[in-house]
C-alpha cells in the first residue's frame, strides 16, 4: 500500500470491512467510527490483563485470571430456566481438580474435547472443597487470542461485542502496513516518542503495560500538540495589525484613583498588561483570570476607559440579561466622574432603535449587553475594545468569530474558572493570560456547612438571624417546578414554604422562565433589600454582586458540580460582614457526600477546581459545550500536566520557527488538525 492508496483505505468506510454491512456500520455510526481511520482510532477504555496463566492451586481467588488444564469429563448442563443453562465441566491441572462453570454460553459444549488442554480465563471462587471458575473466556491451548495476553476492552453499544471491535480494529490493521508518520521527525527525536504506527498497535495489543503507556504517551502528547497548535493559529489576528490606535495609556491611573477602593496588586498588574497590549499595533487577546468575587470588573472597567479617552467604544458583553444589568449599574457608577457614557442592549431593552442608533453615532462609548451585542445589526461606530464576562460561555469558536469581526478589535476575556496554569496554556492558547490570584484586603473566608433536611427549622432560624444583623439571602434550587421523577427540591415549592415562615412581602422569587423585565424587577428590589431573601435557580450562577448578601443556601447540593457550587458561594462575603454558605442535602452516595467535604473544607476556587478535575475528570470538567475546544480522548488534563507542559512547549517552538507550518514535515498534521475542527466546527485553522 502506498501513501495514496493508505490516504484512500483510512477514509473509506466500514463497509469495505468483511463482515460490516449496513447493520453495523450504522451500531458503528452511534460511537462516532465511520471509516477505518476512526476504527484504528478507538481505543480501549481500558484493559484486562489476561497474560499471566496460574496453576490451579496457586489462582487468585475472587480476581479474574488465566489458568491452562486439561478437560476431564464431559460438560454437565443443567437447565435452569426457559432459556437458560448452567454449564459445568471438570478439569485438571499437575496441582488439582477446577469445576469450570458458565451460563447460556458462548461457547459451543459440543466444541469442547475431553482429554485435550484448554486456556480459561474467569474469576475463581473457593467452592466446597473443589475451586470453581466462573468462566468468562476459553479456548484451545496455544491459540492465545483470548488469554496469554493483555486484552483490550472497548466503549460498547448494544449490539456490537468485544469480539467485533477486537476483530474488526485487527482486520482494519492487517490491511495497513504502517500506520503513517504524523508528527514530524524532529518532535519525535526531541520528545522521544515513538512511531504512531507501532502505537497504534500497542494501544489495541499491547505487549506489556509498560509499552502500553509509553504508547500513550506519545498520542496522548499528539492530541495536546494539536489542540495547542490549533488554538494558537485561531489567534490568527496575532499577526494582523490592528486599526486601533491607543497611545494614551496614562489615563488609566486617572480612573482608578477615582474608583471607590484601592485596587489590589494584582488587578494594577492585569491593569499594566492590558495597557501593553493595547499599546501595541497588534489585537489584545488576553484572559484575566481570578477567583470568583476577585475584581475582574474593575479591571475591565479601567480597560474600557483606556480606551473611550482614545477615542474608542467598548463593547462590553455577559452571559446573561441579568448579569448585563448589574455591570450595567456598576460600570454608571465607575463612570460618573467622567465624561463618558455608558448604554446597555439587551432582551428587555424597549426602545431598541434609539439604543441602535445611539451606538451607531458613538453617543455611548460603553455598551453593556449579551451575546445579542454580537448581531449584525448592531454598528459600533468606533470599536476599540470587546470585553466578555465568564468566558467559559463564549467558547473558543465565538472568540476568533469576534475578532475577525470589526476590524480587529482587543479582546479582553475575564473568567472565573480558575484552572492550573499549565491548562490554561492549552485551553486558552490562543489568549495571553493576566492572573488575580489575591483577594481584595477586608474579606472574611465564608464558613461553609452541609446539613440535611431534618435541620430546616435551625436553618429557617439562622436566616432570620441574618434578617436581624440586616444580612440578605440566597437560597438556590436545581429545579423550577415539583417533578415525579426527580426527587429535589424546587424553587416554587421552597418559595412557597419559605414565604409562610417569613413575611412574603420579603421573599422574592426568581427563575429562568421569567422574562427578562420581571427578572430585572426582582434583582432591583433584592438590591435595594426590599426583599431579603432570594430565592431562585441557578439563573444567578455567575457574576452576581449583593453587598450585603451574607447566606448563601443551596438546596439538593448534591445535584450541582464542585465548580458551579464554588461559583454561587462566591454570590455571598463580597462585602464586609461575615458570610455563610449552607448545603441542604440528603445525599447517600460517596461521591456526593466527598463534594459536600470539598466545599466545607476549601474555600480558594484553584483548590475547588483542582479537587473538581480530579472527581470528574476532564472530559466533563472541560466539555466541549464549556469550553468550545474539541474532546480530548486520549489525554488526561488532569494526570498528564506533564505533557500539557511539554506539548505547549513544543507548540510554542514549532510556530517560532515555521509559524505557517509551510514545511513538508507538518503536512500530515496539518491536514489531521484541519480535520479535526472542520468536524467539530466547521472552521478551518491552515489555509
Ligand atoms: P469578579 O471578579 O467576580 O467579577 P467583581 O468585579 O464583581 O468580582 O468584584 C467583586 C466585589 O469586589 C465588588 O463589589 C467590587 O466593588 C469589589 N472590589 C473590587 N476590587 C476591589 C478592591 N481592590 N478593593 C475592595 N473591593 C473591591
Ligand atoms: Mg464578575
Amino acid at each position: 500500500m502506498d501513501f495514496n492508496e493508505y490516504v484512500l483505505f483510512i477514509n473509506s468506510d466500514l463497509r469495505i470491512l468483511k463482515g460490516i454491512g449496513e447493520k453495523k456500520a450504522t451500531l458503528f455510526s452511534k460511537l462516532g467510527i465511520n471509516t477505518i481511520w476512526d476504527l484504528i482510532y478507538n481505543f480501549p477504555r481500558g484493559y484486562e490483563d489476561r497474560s499471566h496463566f496460574y496453576t490451579i492451586e496457586s489462582a487468585p481467588i475472587n480476581s479474574p485470571c488465566c489458568i491452562k488444564a486439561y478437560v476431564r469429563g464431559a460438560v454437565i448442563e443443567k437447565k435452569l430456566k426457559k432459556n437458560m443453562s448452567l454449564y459445568i465441566l471438570r478439569a485438571e491441572d499437575s496441582t488439582g481438580f477446577i469445576n469450570v462453570k458458565w451460563f447460556s454460553s458462548p461457547f459451543n459444549k459440543n466444541k469442547v474435547k475431553r482429554g485435550m488442554r484448554y486456556s480459561f480465563y474467569g474469576s475463581i471462587e473457593q467452592g466446597n472443597g473443589i475451586r470453581e471458575m466462573i468462566l468468562k473466556d476459553m479456548e484451545p491451548d496455544d491459540e492465545n487470542i483470548l488469554t496469554g495476553r493483555i486484552m483490550p476492552i472497548y466503549a460498547l453499544t448494544n449490539g456490537l461485542t468485544q469480539r467485533d471491535f477486537r476483530n474488526f480494529t485487527q482486520m482494519a490493521l492487517g490491511m495497513i502496513e504502517n500506520v503513517y508518520e504524523t508528527l514530524p521527525q524532529m518532535i519525535l527525536n526531541k520528545y522521544k516518542l515513538l512511531p504512531l504506527d507501532y502505537c497504534v498497535r500497542q494501544m489495541h495489543t499491547p505487549v506489556s503495560f509498560y509499552e502500553q503507556e509509553k504508547a500513550r504517551y506519545r498520542l496522548s502528547f499528539e492530541e495536546l500538540y494539536m489542540l495547542s497548535l490549533a488554538l494558537k493559529r485561531l489567534r490568527c489576528v496575532s499577526d494582523v495589525i490592528s486599526n486601533v490606535k491607543i497611545t494614551n495609556i496614562r489615563c488609566a491611573l486617572d480612573f482608578s484613583k477615582d474608583l471607590p477602593f484601592e485596587l489590589t496588586a494584582d488587578q494594577k498588574n492585569s491593569i499594566n498588561d492590558i495597557c501593553v497590549d493595547l499599546m501595541s499595533p497588534r489585537p489584545m487577546n488576553r484572559l484575566i483570570q481570578g477567583d470568583v468575587g476577585s475584581g475582574k470588573t474593575a479591571v475591565a472597567a479601567t480597560a474600557a476607559y483606556v480606551c473611550a479617552k482614545n477615542g474608542y467604544q467598548t463593547a462590553f458583553m455577559a452571559p446573561t440579561d441579568i448579569l448585563a444589568n448589574q455591570h450595567y449599574n456598576t460600570l454608571v457608577k465607575y463612570f460618573e466622574k467622567t465624561d463618558f457614557k455608558v448604554g446597555i442592549i439587551t432582551g428587555s431593552t424597549k426602545n431598541k432603535n434609539t439604543v441602535l442608533d445611539d451606538i451607531r453615532s458613538g453617543n455611548y462609548d460603553i455598551v453593556v449587553g449579551t451575546h445579542a451585542l454580537l448581531e449584525q445589526r448592531v454598528v459600533f461606530k468606533k470599536l476599540g475594545l470587546c470585553v466578555t464576562d465568564e468566558q467559559h460561555r463564549f467558547g473558543v469558536i465565538q472568540r476568533s468569530s469576534l475578532s475577525k469581526g470589526d476590524g480587529y478589535p482587543n479582546i479582553l476575556v475575564m473568567s472565573a474558572t480558575p484552572i492550573p496554569r499549565t491548562l490554561s496554556l492549552v485551553l486558552y492558547g490562543d489568549l495571553d493570560i493576566s492572573l488575580i490570584s489575591t483577594m481584595p484586603s477586608g474579606r472574611q473566608k465564608i464558613d461553609t456547612f452541609c446539613i440535611n433536611s431534618s435541620m430546616r427549622e435551625r436553618l429557617n432560624k439562622f436566616i432570620q438571624k441574618q434578617i436581624d444583623d440586616n444580612g440578605q439571602s440566597f437560597v438556590v434550587c436545581p429545579l423550577i417546578e415539583d417533578s415525579d421523577k426527580i426527587d429535589a427540591l424546587s424553587s416554587s415549592n421552597a418559595y412557597q414554604s419559605l414565604s409562610q415562615v417569613f413575611p412574603k412581602e420579603k421573599v422574592g422569587f426568581l427563575h429562568g422562565k421569567m422574562s427578562a423585565t420581571e427578572k430585572d424587577e426582582i434583582m432591583n428590589k433584592f438590591r435595594s433589600k426590599e426583599y431579603m431573601i432570594l430565592v431562585s435557580t441557578t439563573v444567578i450562577e455567575v457574576g452576581i454582586d449583593i453587598p450585603d448578601a451574607t447566606l448563601m443556601v443551596i438546596e439538593n447540593a448534591e445535584r450541582f458540580g464542585l465548580s458551579q457550587l464554588h461559583q454561587l458561594r462566591g454570590r455571598v462575603g463580597r462585602g464586609s460582614k461575615k458570610s455563610y454558605c449552607v448545603l441542604v442535602s440528603d445525599t447517600k452516595t460517596d461521591d456526593a457526600k466527598e463534594r459536600m467535604k470539598i466545599m466545607c473544607t476549601h474555600s480558594d476556587g484553584f483548590e475547588v477546581a483542582n479537587e473538581d478535575l480530579r472527581l470528574r475528570g476532564c472530559g466533563e470538567f472541560f466539555g466541549t459545550r464549556q469550553h468550545g475546544v474539541p474532546e480530548l480522548r486520549i489525554a488526561n488534563l488532569f494526570t498528564d500536566l506533564a505533557i500539557v507542559k511539554l506539548a505547549s512547549e513544543a507548540c510554542e517552538h514549532t510556530l517560532r520557527v515555521d509559524r505557517e507550518l509551510n514545511s513538508d514535515d507538518f503536512k500530515p498534521i496539518k491536514s489531521r488538525i484541519d480535520k479535526l475542527f472542520t468536524e467539530f466546527a466547521n472552521i478551518k485553522i491552515f489555509n
